[in-house]
């Protein structure tokens, strides 16, 4: 299934806490959205600073349309289509959408990267308004409302009449040139992801020039010595932190240069995203590609798997100041403005496409952890707001305004991670249906001969250790249940008795049979809390989830160190650590651990553990009150004969 797509949601119903969660989102930041003003921009076309105004609109587009197929809310489709005709009355003659002057688009600002915006709303809009177009509406005032709105085909000629002068501006021979790479920032990421729409105008119109167009971006992308270099300096193996510079020389020395610069966590995986979409569409419609589809897809691959080893971190989280940083061995460390959302959400966006292209869940095993960490730590507990950057340690706070505006690129992103989780939650190909996460919902999925399989799902994975699938299907086929790597061990059973087979954690588990409505399989997954140590600090998990102190249980100081010697990397904590009840509603998870701190060990009394608390790492800090603090990774005292 292309990700691109609506198709499927609304199959997966979301229940329990996570549920709630989704529902607040939708409600209070989605739906919440002023269409006016995140358009205004476009009627006024007064931007001369060269910033990104223009995105703000086409990201909300990209969680709205989604999410109007997941919870049907008339006031929302009505801001929608008053949105789109807004968009489209702005479309100069000529086919251009934003808000530069001539003599500034296409040039050093963020004008191609608001374009890629556009047409990403305006094809989400397209695939919504024909599913709607093909439903009947429910009564007379639906109907006329549907017959005032933008249609699909309005939606789709916009686009095409906006990617055309595109293609007249930036493509091979055109007016500015210039090659698009050439353009906007971070030598060429933020221009050239465009790409991921181009190639979603081709799938949905199949015109050639679309697909020509978008193997010139990709030409851009992979071959020019000054450009992204996105394929020949993955396949040398060379990490996303070290591919620093113009020409691949360092030039920056630590300042943030932003138009020579390859270290752009969001902007290069989005550019990956769209090479995805690229190698599908040529592989799927036999076209010629610029770069054979199967280079493309080692290079996004071998970066992606990069990103997983040296960048994320025990919350799923990455990029300091948005920059790639070998993030993953220096996390116990402050550095700044860490987890920009957009990073967050892009990343569960590109572990959502590499799940799709290649099957493995090692990236739904990615997904997951990004999603109950990093993800949920960085949206308010009301789900109205999403933070800017995240810390591993510290507090949570509101993002910037961004282009003089009451909004910025993270809480535009925010709601796009969640459908990253949830397309992927459930899913069918051939004769098999695959679930890859764990919570309460209604879910189904079409099977390749059209049969629908339906099963309810009951958890509180990942505080639970378990999981129970009801059937409400019958006839044969097959059921892949996801074993999340982060457990150490998993049981399954059919209706009470053990399924046959070993269910290896980071694998598939199948059972393939003639099911019954009503048949049970239940899933128990051993998760115990491990110590992590590095660098002489400490950080603890279980399962999925990043555990971490926070000043609400006003247990003592949370820098407190560890006693030397006192853990070991890798070692089972389970026995220090004790479920307890929060004390409050916004916890998800908490435990009483009896642990080894303290500075005063020579004193009988100071060698016994302390009891503090943990949460979850989510759940850590999400008043959103400076005064409230959590730290998850924790110093390690220093014995006299080392060096710190
Ligand atoms: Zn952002």
């Amino acid at each position: 299934m292309n990700t691109d797509s609506i198709s499927n949601i609304g199959d997966v119903v979301l229940d329990g806490p996570l549920g709630a969660r989704l529902d607040a989102m939708i409600r209070n930041h989605v739906a919440a959205t002023d269409v006016d003003y995140i358009t205004a921009p476009f009627l006024a076309k007064t931007e001369t600073n060269g910033w990104w105004q223009t995105e703000f609109w086409g990201k909300w587009m990209h969680s709205a349309a989604p999410f109007l197929a997941y919870r049907n809310d008339p006031a929302l489709l009505a801001k929608v289509r008053r949105g789109v005709a807004r968009m489209i009355s702005s479309q100069e003659p000529g086919g251009y959408i934003g808000n530069y002057p001539d003599a500034l688009r296409c040039g050093e600002g963020w004008d191609v990267w608001g374009i890629k915006y556009t047409l990403m709303g305006l094809l989400h809009y397209h695939d919504l308004a024909k599913r709607l177009e093909a439903a009947a509406p429910n009564n007379a005032a639906d109907a006329a409302c549907a017959a005032a709105a933008p249609t699909a085909a309005d939606a789709l000629a916009a686009a095409c009449r906006l990617c055309d002068w595109l293609i007249a501006e930036l493509g091979p021979g055109g007016r500015r040139g210039r090659a698009l790479w050439e353009t906007g920032n971070w030598c060429g990421y933020a221009s050239s992801s465009v790409l991921e729409p181009v190639v979603w105008l081709h799938r949905r119109t199949g015109e050639r020039r679309f697909f020509d167009f978008a193997s010139a971006i990709v030409e851009g992308l992979s071959k020019p010595e000054s450009g992204p270099r996105l394929v020949d300096l993955a396949l040398d193996g060379v990490s996303v932190a070290d591919r620093n510079g113009h020409g691949n020389v360092a030039e920056t020395g630590g300042a943030y240069v932003m138009k020579h610069n390859r270290w752009k966590a969001y902007e290069m995986m989005s550019c990956y995203q769209g090479m995805l979409d690229y190698a599908e569409t040529a592989e799927a419609e036999g076209l010629p590609a610029a770069v054979a589809p199967e280079t493309l897809r080692a290079a996004a691959i071998a970066s992606a798997r990069d990103i997983a080893a040296e960048e994320i971190n025990l919350a799923g989280g990455c990029a300091s100041s948005e920059a790639w940083f070998h993030g993953a061995r220096k996390q116990h460390l402050a550095y700044t403005r860490l987890q920009e959302t957009c990073v967050t959400t892009t990343w569960m966006r590109l572990c959502e496409k590499l799940l799709d292209v290649t099957d493995d869940p090692f990236w739904a095993d990615e997904l997951e952890r990004t999603f109950h960490n990093a993800y949920l730590a960085a949206m308010k507990a009301d789900g109205s707001e999403f933070a800017g950057y995240t810390p591993l340690s510290g507090s949570r706070w509101h993002g910037q305004h961004h282009c003089f505006m009451h909004t910025d690129c993270c809480n535009a992103n925010g709601p796009r991670g969640f459908l990253a989780y949830l397309r992927k939650f459930f899913v069918a190909h051939g004769d098999v249906a695959t679930v890859n996460f764990y919570a309460s919902a209604r879910v189904k999925a079409a099977l390749g001969d059209g049969r629908a399989v339906e099963f309810d799902c009951y958890s509180l994975y990942p505080r639970a250790e378990s999981a129970r699938l009801v059937c409400r299907t019958a006839g044969e086929f097959a059921l892949r249940l996801r074993i999340p790597a982060h457990c150490t061990s998993a049981a399954v059973t059919l209706n009470g008795a053990a399924v046959p087979g070993d269910a290896a954690p980071g694998a598939y588990h199948t059972i393939r049979r003639a099911w019954n409505p009503g048949d049970v399989v239940e899933i128990a997954f051993a998760m115990p809390v491990v110590a992590h140590v590095h660098a002489h600090h400490a950080a603890f998990t279980r399962g999925p989830v990043l555990l971490s102190r926070d000043s609400r249980f006003g247990d003592g100081d949370l820098a407190e160190p560890f006693r030397p010697d006192s853990l070991a990397d890798g070692q089972d904590c389970s026995a220090l650590f004790a479920p307890a009840a929060p004390p409050s509603d916004d916890f998800l998870a908490c435990y009483a651990a009896s642990l080894p701190l303290g500075a005063h060990s020579e004193n009988p009394d100071g060698a016994l553990p302390s009891t503090v608390f943990f949460c979850d790492y989510a759940s850590a800090g999400d008043t959103w009150r400076r005064g409230d603090h959590y730290r998850t990774w924790f110093p390690i005292e220093f014995r006299p004969d080392e060096n710190g």
